[in-house]
């Protein structure tokens, strides 16, 4: 147990963001009293923030940790991303974190107007590493844990893969701003910004905490998509395949009392949940809906997606899954009281 409350509070931020612990301590000592180490961004980043975890949401490759991130590093008007990269995957050597990456956020535009990856996305090594901007905001995410020249080749392949269908990236046609389409498709008012608004709180809120799905148990697969949700936002829709290594069900207890915390979590309130954590099959889920304690739109369900017994042979070879039991983060009780609410089922 760590002893200083220094100590304490980095181990709650490497809790939910998985920074490693040197870099949670500086970033403890170096926080103004009272101020939250899990800060609300500001409008710009939110918005910019919602936008990435829609393209990374759901992997065409078979991550080992959840949306592929390795850790995170939130700050007011910025976000720092490490993506895993080296180990992804291994099944089809080809493909690669870095390459996903550069097949997701990179803008373009179909024949309809309708613009895939991030709208008025655009790309710069600053200080040795890959940050994405967008002309006329502030706000960033780096994209750390791959190389500059990684980025450059696996952006070359998707230039290279859009040409043969005679397709172009925005940034070939517009480097440094904005295309008229990519305005016209994300301007104020748009359908598509009038989508994503309100909720982004939301998905922006779950990628700062995305060290945190890592404590419900080893992670097999991770997928998120959205719906309408009843309020006028979105649904986010999270499924967290893994292999519950605690007694049920405190995997999803613990990770809805942290969620939630009043600190370090979320302004979320459930709405409805269904437990199947006495059912005896090996493959089952339970789920959780929460919605804004403060009335904003959008709504959050989470699905605890279990796998065990013979439902986990064969999902993916020894090796794998031995990496994947690795990365189970274990909370101890104390933790969940330190996060300031008791859990509920
Ligand atoms: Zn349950």
């Amino acid at each position: 147990m760590k002893s200083t409350l220094v100590e304490r509070r980095a181990e709650m931020l490497r809790l939910y963001t998985r920074l490693p612990w040197k870099k949670a301590l500086q970033r403890v000592q170096a926080c103004a009293p009272g101020s939250r180490l899990i800060p609300e961004p500001n409008r710009q980043q939110v918005l910019l923030e919602a936008q990435v975890l829609r393209c990374l949401a759901w992997p065409s490759i078979s991550t080992l940790r959840p949306w592929g991130i390795r850790s995170v590093d939130p700050r007011p008007d910025s976000l720092v991303i490490e993506f895993e990269n080296e180990e992804v995957n291994r099944r089809q050597p080809e493909e690669s974190m870095v390459r996903e990456l550069a097949r997701v956020l990179p803008p373009r535009a179909d024949e309809y107007g309708e613009i895939s990856g991030v709208p008025g996305g655009r790309f710069a090594v600053e200080k040795g590493v890959v940050v994405l901007r967008r002309p006329g905001s502030t706000a960033s995410v780096t994209l750390a844990g791959i190389t500059p020249e990684e980025w450059a080749d696996a952006v070359d392949y998707r230039d290279h893969e859009e040409a043969l269908l005679g397709m172009s990236l925005c940034h070939r046609e517009s480097p440094d701003n904005w295309t008229g389409t990519e305005f016209a498709f994300a301007r104020e008012g748009s359908w598509y910004t009038r989508w994503i608004t309100g909720s982004a709180w939301l998905p922006s809120g779950l990628l700062r905490r995305a060290g945190l799905l890592r404590t419900i148990g080893a992670p097999l697969h991770t997928s998120s998509w959205t719906n309408p949700a009843d309020n006028n936002g979105q649904a986010w829709i999270v499924e967290y395949q893994h292999e519950p290594l605690v007694d049920l069900p405190q995997h999803h207890q613990r990770f809805m009392a942290l969620l939630t915390a009043p600190e370090w979590g979320l302004p979320l309130r459930q709405t409805d949940h269904w437990c199947s954590c006495d059912r005896p099959h090996d493959m089952t889920e339970c789920r959780i809906i929460s919605c804004s304690a403060l009335g904003q739109p959008g709504e959050l369900q989470m699905r605890f997606t279990r796998r065990t017994g013979k439902r986990l042979l064969g999902l993916c070879p020894p090796d794998e899954y031995a990496a994947r039991r690795q990365l189970y983060v274990e909370v101890p009780e104390r933790m969940v009281q330190a996060g300031g609410r008791p859990s509920r089922p």
